[in-house]
């Protein structure tokens, strides 16, 4: 079994770190920027050198291919994305873009010929940073996001995504999702703290959660805070706070997979001696499985009636958006699990709380994903880093799993 090479792949992650590389250590490479351009011209000259065919859809999304014996068989497609948050991290994206990379410079040294052809892909503007929304280059090859509508989207500067494609020459002419894929594997960050924290090398990603956005509205009344005595109240914020314990409670319930956050609250008219009259709160709600989610859903509207017949407020609960869980391919998961321990890295299976380009890729093919630890769990921060030895653990995965997919005794399924 072939081997990754740790130290060119650690190379070629610095390598592209100076890339719109900050002075915190962090990058910048917000998507179809100039330092965008510079990332992709990058990583499409080191796949020439390993003979791929490169090709460029109509959203930008960037396909180094490694032909197989049978070209005729969908590919293996390996990546994520070379784009970056504002404040973004080394390894969020290009992470599994360089791994997909090594890989097919790993099947090169060793000359092996794969049944299937391998592919290394950078999905288009993952982070949905510049251009909403997240994971569009993904979004419209898999056909959930519309071409037209994704190439009209325009930045706050009223750019277009069009355009910043052109500029750039990204603009590419192939079909997006033209084609069927066999596998689709991306090795990513963990983003969180649930490896770092248990000392595993390996996160075998089953999914990622279901998420539901719910705006709530609690109207009270308006009051002096002097003259009008504790039981004449009614107070928005009170009955508000009251809530917010019950919606932690929802989640707490649900251990340890359930998530809720009330990440804004809007108090009206928010000065300091009138009783507040009104409050908004915005709320995010996870879970990877659909049913408990909906579950948690019904609960939040009990509390929240409840809420309302005790402190004798109004108010009422809307949600405004839903992306339901995704559930990996089981036998993909089970063989990223058995690549792991064969290897003997420490593994556990875990689910993904961020959106991945691997989300959409679920929806058309086999898919999952491997995870590697990231120092406190941090990302989408300047200060993101993982370890070398689990850098190399997670490529050394992708490599294995991939080369068991497209491999000749497989070449036929
Ligand atoms: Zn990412």
């Amino acid at each position: 079994m072939p081997h990754i090479d740790p130290k060119r792949l650690l190379n070629s992650l610095s390598e592209m770190a100076k890339i719109g590389g900050t002075q915190k250590g962090g990058v910048c490479r917000l998507a179809a920027t100039a330092e965008d351009k510079t990332a992709r011209d990058l990583f499409a000259s080191w796949a020439k050198t390993e003979n791929c065919e490169i090709s460029i859809d109509q959203i930008g999304n960037i396909f180094a291919r490694r032909p197989g014996k049978n070209n005729n068989l969908a590919p293996v497609v390996l990546g994520s994305h070379l784009d970056s948050q504002p404040t973004g991290g080394k390894f969020d994206g290009a992470y599994g873009v360089l791994a997909a990379l090594e890989v097919i410079r790993c099947l090169n040294d060793s000359g092996i010929e794969t049944g299937r052809p391998v592919e290394a892909v950078s999905w288009t503007n993952e982070e949905g940073s510049r251009f909403p929304p997240a994971m569009m280059g993904s979004g419209v090859f898999s056909g959930s996001l519309n071409l037209e509508k994704a190439l009209s989207t325009q930045d706050i500067n009223g750019i277009s995504m069009s355009d910043a494609l052109d500029a750039i020459n990204y603009a590419g002419e192939h079909l997006c999702g033209n084609r069927t894929i066999h596998t689709y594997l991306e090795a990513h960050i963990e983003q969180g703290p649930i490896l770092e924290r248990e000392n595993t090398t390996i996160g075998v990603v089953l999914g990622i959660q279901g998420i539901r956005w719910f705006d709530i509205i609690i109207q009270g009344r308006e009051a002096h805070a002097g003259p009008t005595p504790m039981p004449a109240r009614n107070d928005a914020l009170i009955a508000a706070s009251d809530l917010i314990l019950q919606i932690e409670d929802i989640a707490l319930q649900h251990a340890p997979d359930g998530r809720t956050t009330v990440g804004t609250v809007g108090i009206h008219p928010n000065s300091r001696n009138v009783i507040p009259g009104q409050v908004k709160l915005g709320i995010d709600m996870r879970h990877p499985d659909a049913g408990v989610l909906s579950t948690m859903k019904k609960e939040l509207q009990a509390v929240f009636e409840k809420m309302r017949k005790e402190r004798g407020v109004k108010g009422n609960i809307d949600e405004i958006w839903y992306s339901p869980p995704t559930i990996f391919d089981a036998e993909t998961v089970d063989a990223i699990e058995a690549m792991a321990t064969l290897r003997q890295y420490t593994c556990r299976r875990i689910t993904s709380g961020a959106g991945h380009d691997a989300k959409y890729m679920a929806d058309i093919c086999p898919t999952a994903m491997i995870f590697i630890p990231c120092d406190e769990g941090l990302s989408h921060n300047e200060a993101e880093n993982a370890k070398d030895a689990h850098l190399v653990a997670g490529a050394q995965v992708l490599l294995d799993v991939a080369l068991a997919r497209a491999g000749l005794l497989n070449a036929d399924r």
